[in-house]
């Protein structure tokens, strides 16, 4: 009784409620609101098993045990972006295995389907055969790729994050992983195309790769005081919005200026006054590593490692470190918990010897995608002597 009250009010309100929603499927409603009173958790975690799969499945049961859906996580489009071709697949395979609930936007990054559970095998299948893509996603292997929508759709893209997630997911060094439990725990790769940072990478990704620039931001100064004069921006705000304090506006020449070495690519300058600032020409990838929320030691950001010109040139870093965390992570731990345990030293050792030529960052470069740029001579120090 105490559940179906929660039911009710969880139903009130102006906003959409996903109870309403719920209501519309199979999805054992009744059952869920008694688990809500009483705190109970209803996924069966490890006790449902489909022959040959491996990951990406995840059994849900009704509190008095007469229902059992599966949560399958399929693999997605880079960016999210669905065919209607794809989409009636999707619709087909659902309506003849599912029980009508679908995940499109969860931060899984995978599109998950909801299934009966005594039709998950042929739900595999189709899955397979039908929408021609695959199960997987759970446990410690990948998680599914993430990318932003990044050129496709946003002017800030520094770099085409859709190629980059299909290149990294379809390559070879790393596909062999995707559907098998190798790992000491899960490994997520995620691609933002600006240090907007719409995939989360900074703060999610064992491995982030996330556009960035060298130096100051471009800024057309024609334009900017053309805006400027239409009351369209107040340089001021610009200038008290740069959390580096590189931007300075030189009220006689109506002139703005970006230090280039203090920019810590906030994005703020360019959000405000765009096109007139836009995102440096020297354009890089920043890859990060070792972010995660759920962890050993708890959640951590990532620390900066590289500027890289390429995607490609990720590979034998990547391989190297995942390699490196087989052998030396113990269960549970993420790539952030070794750093952690073993020191950023082992993160600088496969970065000597998989990205010699690259703009390197140090042990406390979080933050700092603009790595190389804008140490502090604290930090140049501090590397030098870990170095
Ligand atoms: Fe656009 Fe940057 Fe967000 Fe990607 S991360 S969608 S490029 S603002």
């Amino acid at each position: 009784e105490r559940g179906m009250k929660m039911l009710e009010y969880l139903e009130r309100g102006p906003w959409p409620s996903y109870v309403t929603e719920l209501k519309r499927t199979k999805y054992p409603i009744e059952a869920y609101a008694e688990g809500l009173a009483r705190k109970y958790t209803p996924w069966l975690s490890g006790s449902f098993r489909v022959r040959y799969v491996f990951s990406g499945i995840l059994a849900r049961r009704s509190r008095d045990g007469k229902f059992v859906e599966i949560h399958f996580r399929t693999y997605a489009p880079a960016g999210r972006f669905y065919s209607t071709s794809y989409l009636r697949k999707v619709v087909e395979v659902a309506k003849r295995y599912g029980i009508g609930l679908m995940e499109f936007g969860g931060n899984t990054g995978a599109l998950v389907l909801n299934m009966i559970a005594e039709k998950a095998d042929e739900a595999v299948d189709a899955i397979r055969t039908i929408m021609g893509s695959d199960v997987g996603g759970s446990g410690d292997t990948f998680r599914e790729f993430y990318a932003c929508p990044g050129p496709a759709l946003c002017e800030f893209a520094l770099y085409d994050t859709l190629h980059a997630m299909d290149y990294i997911r379809s390559h070879p060094a790393f596909y062999r992983y995707l559907n098998t439990q190798m790992f000491p725990y899960k490994i997520k790769f995620k691609f933002s195309g600006c240090p907007m940072d719409c995939a989360t990478a900074n703060s999610r990704a064992d491995f982030a790769l996330i556009g960035t620039w060298v130096g100051a931001p471009e800024v057309d100064q024609g334009l900017f005081r053309k805006m400027v004069e239409e009351g369209k921006i107040n340089p001021k705000e610009i200038v008290d919005s740069c959390p580096s304090k590189a931007i300075s506006w030189n009220e006689e020449k109506k002139e703005l200026n970006i230090d280039g070495s203090k920019c810590l690519k906030a994005m703020n300058c360019i959000k405000k006054a765009f096109p007139a600032i836009r995102p440096g020409r020297n354009r890089k990838i920043a890859l990060l590593v070792g972010a995660h929320i759920q962890g050993h030691f708890g959640p951590k950001l990532a620390r900066a490692v590289a500027l890289l010109d390429s995607v490609e040139e990720i590979v034998p870093f990547a391989t190297e470190l995942i390699n490196k965390y087989m052998e030396l992570a113990p269960r549970r731990h993420r790539i952030g918990d070794m750093i952690i345990r073993r020191g950023f030293k082992v993160i600088s050792e496969v970065a000597d010897k998989t990205l010699p030529n690259k703009t390197r960052g140090t042990p406390s470069s979080h933050l700092r995608i603009s790595i190389g740029t804008n140490l502090t001579d604290d930090e140049r120090e501090m590397y030098e002597n870990w170095a």
